[in-house]
């Protein structure tokens, strides 16, 4: 299928063209007929499926379509900050041919520069939980014109305990809405929370991820838990010019990490969730605009952070589960360029690494630890 078949106008054919992209993703070739149809739209995605565009290019090409209705038509609802600035940018790409006026708003800065923008007029508005809410009781913002709501993450909402926030929300909302809900997993909750919003909805589901791409190395070393930090800077020696991610199952032992390596000179940043958003971003900008070459995060961090040209993937930790580690090496070898990934595994991880070779299909490459 191509985004022609789509039926889609020519601002967003315009656009998407512009960005090279010819085919939809699976989730965007199901989602966005159904969502075009005005339906509301349950969808089973993780991030790095392309589900942004599977709800921004229907957004975009209803509201194109209505007569100029002044106030917010679509509000996006995303857990954290780093989702919403990429969502936003997400919206300028494929709104820029369109006359549509879109804006973020998130907590833990200043909030004038927002009020600046919401004043300037705003059809598409991006949020974190906490600052709409702020907004709506200060009267900065009303809802009432609002069209269609997104709830992007759903259990990642519930991980972070916006709960409250949500259901606080929700009578807010015009009852008339097309409502579109995604979330990577479905635990009862969300259940409870999908009958509430959604109204006779389309599931949209995509598999979970169970390839790993031929372009993608992938290398294992046994080698024992005390043993694993002199590896590692081995390993990030000999990987100069490339740009890393390191993976650890906790944020302290991403702060260990972290620690170590910046003594030994190798400048690298931790992110992870007791960080502030300001030092999440600062460590993301670094990375985006090649400051800094490595970072060090737990898989929640990373989830939904988009860093483009990443060279290697290092599993200082094995993931619980096997599909994480599927995730976690899928950072590299991305668009046909090629990536490594080095797993670190030591006597209590065999286990996970035989579910990851059953899961793939695939043999991880031995290679013996440097003496
Ligand atoms: P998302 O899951 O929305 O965060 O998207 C993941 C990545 O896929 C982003 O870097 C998008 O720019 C990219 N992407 C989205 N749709 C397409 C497409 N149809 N073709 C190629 N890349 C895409």
């Amino acid at each position: 299928m191509t985004f022609n078949e789509l039926q889609l106008s020519e601002p967003i054919l315009r656009a998407l063209k512009e960005k090279k992209y010819t085919t939809p993703t699976p989730i965007q070739s199901k989602a966005i007929p159904i969502a075009l149809d005005g339906r509301d739209i349950l969808g089973i995605a993780q991030t790095g499926t392309g589900k942004t565009a599977a709800f921004a290019i229907p957004i975009i090409e209803h509201l194109g379509k209505q007569k100029n209705i002044k106030g917010i038509k679509a509000l996006i609802l995303t857990p954290t900050r780093e989702l919403a600035i990429q969502i936003n940018d997400t919206f300028t790409d494929y709104g820029k041919h369109s006359r549509l006026k879109h804006t973020v708003i998130f907590g833990g800065v200043n909030q004038n520069p927002q009020i600046r923008s919401l004043n300037r007029g705003v059809d598409i508005l991006i949020a974190t939980p906490g600052r709409l809410l702020d907004f709506i009781s200060q009267k900065i913002i009303s809802l009432d014109s609002l069209t269609h709501f997104v709830l992007d993450e759903a259990d990642r909402m519930l991980d972070m305990g916006f709960i409250h926030d949500i259901k606080r929300l929700l009578p807010l909302l015009p009852k008339k809405r097309q409502t579109m809900l995604f979330s990577a997993t479905m635990p009862n909750e969300i259940a409870n929370i999908i009958k509430t919003i959604l109204y006779k909805p389309q599931r949209v589901e995509v598999a979970p991820a169970s390839s790993v791409v031929d372009s993608i190395e992938q290398h294992i070393y046994f080698v024992e838990k005390p043993q694993k930090i002199e590896l590692l800077i081995n390993v990030l020696r000999e990987q100069k010019e490339k740009t890393t991610i390191i993976f650890s199952r906790t944020k302290h032992g991403a702060d260990k990490i972290a620690r170590t390596l910046n003594n030994r000179k190798i400048r690298c940043e931790a992110i992870h969730g007791n960080k502030s958003q300001n030092a999440r971003q600062n460590a993301l900008q670094n990375l985006k605009s090649g400051k800094s070459r490595i970072i060090v995060a737990t898989d929640i961090a990373a989830r939904g952070i988009d860093i483009k040209d990443l060279g290697v993937v290092i599993n200082y930790d094995l993931p619980d589960v096997a599909e994480t580690y599927v995730h976690r090496i899928g950072r590299t070898g991305r668009a046909g360029n090629s990536g490594i990934a080095y797993t670190f595994c030591s006597q209590d991880e065999h286990m996970i690494v035989k579910s990851i070779q059953k899961l793939t299909n695939k043999r991880l490459n031995t290679v013996l630890v440097p003496a």
